[in-house]
């Protein structure tokens, strides 16, 4: 029988407490003793039930009074089997559930129906080069936007939306069960908290139509594919004043003929004769800038790296400049003149005996190995 239960005493509040200290009472004590707080607390959660219990009885005028002649509330039909599950839990979490009575306690009064506006995403090609130095783009796009007959409320011109007599526009009802109000999505207005007595023909009550925007969006240098730029504000719109979504360009890079991006630099392969190579010569390569002159020494071997500090890609978002490094690979010619032949055949008889450092030291191992 639960009428030997002490409610006055599971409450810390005197026999003859107001409802208000009552329901404060209770208050301090079910966020204490709440199992959301306590997990797996056993003696917390029987803490729980007994609160709840108490308060259940104590806060009903008629309970509260058979309860204080009788010491019991028995016969008053719903002490019976009234118990933790039906509180609803299953309903929500420990906010859900709480805010209803705890408003101010957590700091909102009741559930917005606010939504903000869904994000969008646009794939944006941009050349190597603009990669590299930022760009301005005018991009365009399907969006939805605010329906411009009917301001966004959607409906007809001049016909009212009127609110809905079901949940009074809250687009939510809510429902005793216990002490707890249980909150459900209002059935006749489907959450939209009004009835529309005849659609906008041009959005067809939706507030919203497709339209074709055009934005600039500023591409900071240095960015790469996959990069993401935010554009606030610019998704689609929010509903019920509800903010509206981002935009989110994102970024790819064409690739270059000539250069190939690694991290923040640049890497440039140049074809050099062997000629220029073994003699040194002045070449013109390209960069980012445009063209520029490189000296090649004397006695360059293929595949050596000459680096232009601070040529490559700017930091995205931050300071300093990546290198533009050229490789200079050393061409064999594949087709040649009866001329050249022979230049090259007396070229060779001159070598003989006279190889590069390289060379040199592979015969020698060679040598020692086969003897
Ligand atoms: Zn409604
Ligand atoms: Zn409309």
């Amino acid at each position: 029988m639960k009428g030997d239960k002490d409610y006055y005493r599971i409450l810390g509040v005197p026999r003859d407490a107001s409802l208000d200290e009552i329901k404060k009472a209770f208050r301090k004590l079910a966020l204490k003793y709440h199992p959301d707080r306590n997990p797996g607390d056993k003696e917390a959660e029987e803490r729980f039930k007994e609160i709840n219990e108490a308060y259940h009885v104590l806060s009903d005028p008629e309970k509260r009074r058979m309860y204080d002649l009788y010491g019991t509330t028995m016969g008053s039909g719903t002490s019976e089997g009234f118990g933790f599950s039906d509180f609803g839990f299953n309903v929500g979490g420990f906010e859900d559930i709480f805010s209803e009575f705890f408003g101010d306690i957590f700091g909102r009064s009741s559930r917005s129906r606010a939504q903000r506006g869904a994000d969008l995403r646009y794939r944006l090609e941009i050349t190597f080069e603009e990669a590299a130095r930022g760009a301005q783009k005018e991009i365009r796009f399907p969006r939805q936007e605010t329906c411009p007959d009917c301001g966004g409320n959607g409906a007809r011109n001049g016909t009212a939306v009127e609110t809905c007599p079901v949940c009074g526009g809250r687009g939510q009802v809510s429902y005793q069960q216990g002490f707890f109000s249980v909150t459900r999505t209002c059935s006749r207005c489907r959450g939209e908290g009004r009835t529309i007595r005849e659609y906008c023909p041009r959005c067809k009550g939706s507030g919203t139509v497709m339209r074709e925007k055009k934005i600039t969006v500023r591409i900071p240098p240095g960015v790469d594919n996959e990069t993401r730029l935010k554009v606030r504000g610019e998704g689609e719109p929010g509903k019920y004043g509800g903010p509206p979504g981002d935009l989110y360009v994102v970024i790819s890079v064409k690739p270059h003929p000539l250069f190939q991006r690694e991290g923040n630099n640049v890497i440039c392969e140049v074809p050099i004769t062997f000629p220029q190579a073994a003699l040194g010569a002045e070449i013109e390569i390209p960069t980012l800038e445009g063209k520029e002159k490189l000296k090649i020494p004397a006695g360059t071997q293929t595949g050596t790296e000459f680096v232009l500090r601070g040529k490559g890609f700017p930091v995205l978002n931050g300071y300093g400049r990546g290198d533009f490094v050229v490789r200079v690979i050393v061409e064999v010619p594949k087709r040649l003149t009866k001329r050249q032949k022979e230049l090259l055949r007396e070229f060779e008889n001159l070598s003989k005996g006279s190889q590069g450092p390289l060379g040199k030291s592979f015969f020698e191992k060679v040598r020692e190995l086969f003897g």
